[in-house]
């Protein structure tokens, strides 16, 4: 068994013995709801779509310029990874499920994926993970009107070409959270985890077993260094030293 496979049977075994002593149900979200949530992944989705071809046509009008993209594209992606690390951090540690408005909606998905790892693989993903879409659509609407690329401006390529790679790693990073937890994940899933190029069972395991560290679930590129370094624990010590007791 490699390492994986075992980091994917642990995770999984772990929630099916926490998930015995109570009864739940997926909680249904109103239709409203669902509705505006598939018209702003269609919005962002198709402004993506718009940038990428603008980028790759710079690309395809001068082909030098395919190292900035990929560079630009590794380092959004990069950026994908702490942003995740940051909203998991900072949702784990501070407020409470029972904080008015924030907790029942942001905190407490959080905290039940402590106690209750596998019930993520039950949500859909327009009920759970379309969050980011919201997020990403005025970024995008402004990198297609501002900064739209053209061949020779290399800010503009870089700029546009990072958007991308943080987008791409925000709108896919908790269905990848949920390919690490999940004992049967697509094949071309399976595939980018063994490769590396998005979270494995491995990587993911660290956060269950010590829930402060292992904090990014896009890729946890960065979970290494930041965790050598105690960086969020780090942050937090240094937050409620300056909140008021
Ligand atoms: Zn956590
Ligand atoms: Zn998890």
């Amino acid at each position: 068994m490699t390492i994986d496979e075992d980091a994917r049977v642990r995770l999984s075994a772990a929630s099916s013995t926490a998930q015995i002593p109570q009864p739940w149900t997926l909680p249904r979200q109103p239709a409203a709801l669902t509705l505006l949530k598939y018209t702003g992944v269609g919005l962002a989705s198709s402004l993506f779509v718009l940038l990428l071809i603008k980028v790759g046509a710079v690309v395809a009008v001068d082909p030098r310029n395919w190292w900035l993209v990929l560079t630009a594209l590794l380092v959004g992606y990069l950026g994908a990874d702490l942003l995740s690390g940051t909203v998991h951090w900072f949702c784990d540690s501070f407020f409470s499920e029972r904080t008015p408005l924030l907790g029942p909606i942001v905190i407490q998905p959080f905290r039940e994926h402590h106690t209750h790892p596998q019930r993520i693989l039950h949500y859909r993903f327009i009920d759970q993970d379309t969050t980011n879409f919201f997020l990403m659509t005025p970024l995008l609407g402004w990198a297609l009107y501002a900064q739209a690329p053209h061949s020779g401006h290399h800010g503009q390529l870089v700029a546009c070409s990072a958007l991308l790679g943080l987008c791409t790693g925000s709108f896919l990073t908790n269905l990848f959270h949920k390919w690490a937890h999940s004992r049967r994940p697509p094949k071309l899933a399976r595939l980018l985890q063994q490769c590396g190029l998005i979270l494995s069972p491995g990587r993911h395991s660290v956060h269950h077993r010590d829930h402060s560290r292992g904090f990014c679930v896009t890729s946890g590129w960065l979970n290494p260094t930041l965790d050598a370094i105690r960086f969020f624990p780090t942050a937090e010590r240094l937050i409620r030293r300056l909140l008021p007791r």
